[in-house]
C-alpha cells in the first residue's frame, strides 16, 4: 500500500509498539477488525489521537467499520521491523550491562543482545547470559561482521564519549544510552537517553512539591 513511514511524530512513533501488541492480541483473538473507540478503551489513547496517529500512515478506518485487524497489524510488523531479528550489542557489562543481558525484551521477540564488549579481562571471552563477551579491541571487527547498528550503551560516563566516538566511527545508526552523560553524535545517529537515577530524582521531586494526586507535566 501507499503507507509512508517517513513523517511519523516521534510521540506517534512511541505509540506504535503499544498498538502493535493489542492488534497482535486482536489478530490471535481472530478479529477481523477494530473501531478507534474499542482501541481507545484497550491501550488507553484516546481515539481522536488513535485516528490522527493511524492517518500518518495512511490507514482511516472507515465510518462504521472501523480498522483491518490484518492490514494495519502487516503494517506495523514492517514499521517496527517486527519481521525480521535485531541484533543490538551491548557496552559495558557492569551492573547495569550485567542486568540487560540477562533481561528478557519480552513482548518484542525479535530484538536480542547477540554481543557485549568490555575491557574487563576477566569476563572478556567469557558467555554470560547466553551472550559472548567480547573485548573492546575485537569491537570494531565485530560489529562490522554481525551487522550490528544499535548499541545499548552502559559504560562508566567517563569513557562514555570516546566509546561513542568509536561506534559512530564503525558507522552505528542508534545508541541506548544508560549513562548520565549527554554523548554528542552528529546528526546521522540517534541517542535515547535513559537515566535511571534523573528518572526516580524527578519523581521524588514531585512527590515532595506536589504530592501523589496531582498532574506531573
Ligand atoms: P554499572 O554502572 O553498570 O552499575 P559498575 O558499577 O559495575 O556498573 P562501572 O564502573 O560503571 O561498573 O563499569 C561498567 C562496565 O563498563 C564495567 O564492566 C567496566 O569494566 C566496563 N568498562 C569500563 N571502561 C570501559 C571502556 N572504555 N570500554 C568498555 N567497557 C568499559
Amino acid at each position: 500500500s501507499a503507507m509512508a513511514t517517513s513523517k511519523i511524530p516521534h510521540a506517534t512513533a512511541k505509540r506504535l509498539p503499544i498498538y502493535y501488541r493489542y492488534l497482535h492480541f486482536l489478530a490471535d483473538a481472530g478479529k477481523q477488525r477494530v473501531s478507534s473507540t474499542e482501541l481507545a478503551d484497550a491501550v488507553k489513547v484516546d481515539s481522536a489521537t488513535i485516528r490522527r496517529d493511524f492517518s500518518y500512515f495512511g490507514a482511516l478506518g472507515k465510518r462504521g467499520y472501523g480498522y483491518e485487524v490484518e492490514s494495519l497489524l502487516a503494517f506495523f510488523r514492517k514499521t517496527l521491523k517486527q519481521d525480521k531479528l535485531t541484533n543490538v550489542a551491548l557496552i559495558g557489562v557492569g551492573n547495569l550491562g550485567h542486568a540487560l543481558l540477562n533481561y528478557n525484551f519480552h513482548q518484542s521477540n525479535n530484538v536480542r543482545i547477540s554481543a557485549a564488549f568490555d575491557i574487563n579481562e576477566d569476563i572478556t571471552g567469557t558467555i554470560q547470559s547466553g551472550v559472548p563477551i567480547y573485548h573492546m579491541n575485537d569491537m570494531k571487527e565485530q560489529l562490522t561482521v554481525q551487522q550490528i547498528e544499535i548499541i545499548i550503551l552502559t559504560v562508566p560516563s567517563n569513557v562514555a564519549q570516546e566509546v561513542t566516538n568509536e561506534l559512530v566511527e564503525v558507522g552505528i545508526k542508534g545508541i541506548l544510552n544508560f549513562t548520565p552523560l549527554r554523548i554528542t553524535v552528529p546528526n546521522s545517529v540517534r541517542v535515547q537517553n535513559v537515566d535511571l537515577t534523573n528518572e526516580l530524582q524527578t519523581l521524588i521531586y514531585f512527590l515532595d512539591k506536589f504530592g501523589k494526586d496531582d498532574e506531573t507535566p
